[in-house]
């Protein structure tokens, strides 16, 4: 071969390698985005799965058929239970072999099948709504300082509500029980929820406010049970003071009824005397009640070892309002003003009146755009306050309880 021949040989090969090189480059470019896409399509099927496994759970959960809820009655020695279901019948029914049969006690919630009645699950125990909407105040902000003219009554519930909290070996010692219950009675807004406020604030307890009402339920048995939950709560809470605001809505004195109303509230009444006669009166909790009606209370409530401690908290006197309006105006900006001559002005006023009687008195400043207040606003208060009483009294001769 000549030597140009062989030279154009070489060049050949030459080419032809650069040609295999950028060839084998391009090769190997597009392995790697094709490793790339396919990670990607392996982390978009991952993905993919876990939804669908979470979607076909969910069609599951939807696809279940509802269960029942029951109440354990009794448990009976061949590992069966007696329950009480939601729709009304009782039931003797089996247990599941993956509930935990020591769960099942008397009393606990179960969950049970709608064809086999057999129980499934062991529901968390559950507080009725009424009870978990209830006012509880771990130490309200309210104390004895911010309650005027009754000073008679601190020192009576001092005597029997914070002394046996505070100090129950004075009465171990002596060797007599501390009473179970106080009732506070009187006309409205004289401070009777204050008092009771005041007392759980003084002695660090948990203040549970019922309103008498409450109980009063619709269905047979739901009032008992309210006022069970109640005590209950209580019980967990304590120390704690029980404060019953108006008691007369389930505390009136029984008489020969035949409307099942009626009934059913002396029944809710039957169970706070009996939750008030198994009380450990030197207990942590103890039971407060108000009404404006002691006149027609049932006297089961009011014998020893239940409400047994009257404590009347009257309309103030002009001292009393003197002190009422003290403590309301503690923040007022005031000048030149008698609250001797504002109490005279406010006769038969309540303790909220009084507080009333201040706020308006603030609004009248506030009106001709004062920041000061001057003693006829509170006179203009007064009248408005008060003076609109007046005009109801004389329409409906209404007089409270
Ligand atoms: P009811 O019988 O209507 O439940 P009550 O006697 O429980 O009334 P409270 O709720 O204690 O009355 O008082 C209502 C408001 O009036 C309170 O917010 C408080 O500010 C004021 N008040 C009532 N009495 C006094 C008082 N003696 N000293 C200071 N403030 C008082």
């Amino acid at each position: 071969m000549s030597y140009q021949a062989k030279y154009d040989e070489g060049g050949r090969r030459e080419a032809d390698r650069v040609d295999a090189e950028s060839y084998l480059q391009n090769l190997q470019r597009r392995i790697k985005s094709l490793e790339l896409q396919k990670r990607n399509t392996e982390t978009e099927l991952v993905r993919l799965q876990r939804e669908n496994r979470e979607l076909r759970k969910e069609l599951d959960r939807l696809r279940s058929p509802p269960l029942i809820t029951a109440v354990v009655e009794d448990v009976l020695v061949d590992g069966r239970a007696v329950v009480k279901s939601s729709s009304g019948p009782n039931y003797v029914v089996n247990v599941s072999h993956f509930v935990n049969t020591n769960d099942i006690v008397v009393g606990s919630r179960v969950a049970m099948n709608q064809r086999t009645l057999s129980i499934l699950e062991v529901l968390p125990f559950s507080r009725d709504q009424a009870v978990s909407s209830m006012e509880i105040v771990k130490r309200p902000a309210v104390s004895y300082k911010d309650i005027g003219g009754l000073d008679l009554q601190i020192a009576e519930i001092k005597e029997t509500v914070e002394l046996p909290l505070k100090h129950p070996e004075l009465f171990e010692r002596v060797g007599i029980e501390p009473p179970s219950g106080v009732l506070l009675y009187g006309p409205p807004g004289n401070g009777k929820t204050q008092l009771a406020k005041a007392v759980a604030s003084e002695t660090e307890s948990t203040f549970i406010k019922v309103v008498g009402s409450e109980f009063v339920r619709k269905f047979i048995g739901e009032g008992a049970r309210i006022v069970r939950e109640v005590f209950q709560l209580a019980r967990e809470k304590g120390p704690s003071i029980v404060f019953i605001d108006e008691i007369d809505a389930i505390g009136s004195r029984r008489i020969d009824s035949e409307v099942s109303g009626d009934r059913e509230v002396h029944r809710t009444m039957m169970q706070l005397l009996s939750e008030m006669d198994g009380f450990d009166p030197s207990g942590n909790v103890k039971i407060l009640a108000a009404t404006n009606r002691p006149d027609i209370l049932d006297p089961a409530l009011l014998r020893p070892g239940r409400f047994d401690r009257l404590i009347e908290v009257p309309l103030p006197d002009k001292k009393g309002r003197v002190n009422v309006l003290t403590i309301h105006t503690r923040n007022m900006n005031l000048k030149n003003v008698e609250l001797e001559d504002v109490a005279e002005r406010s006769e038969n006023a309540s303790g909220a009146d009084l507080k009333a009687i201040c706020t308006e008195a603030g609004m009248f400043a506030i009106r001709e755009s004062r920041d000061y207040i001057e003693e006829a606003d509170f006179f203009s208060a007064c009248n408005k306050v008060l003076g609109s009483y007046e005009e109801k009294d004389s329409e409906s001769g209404l007089i409270y309880g």
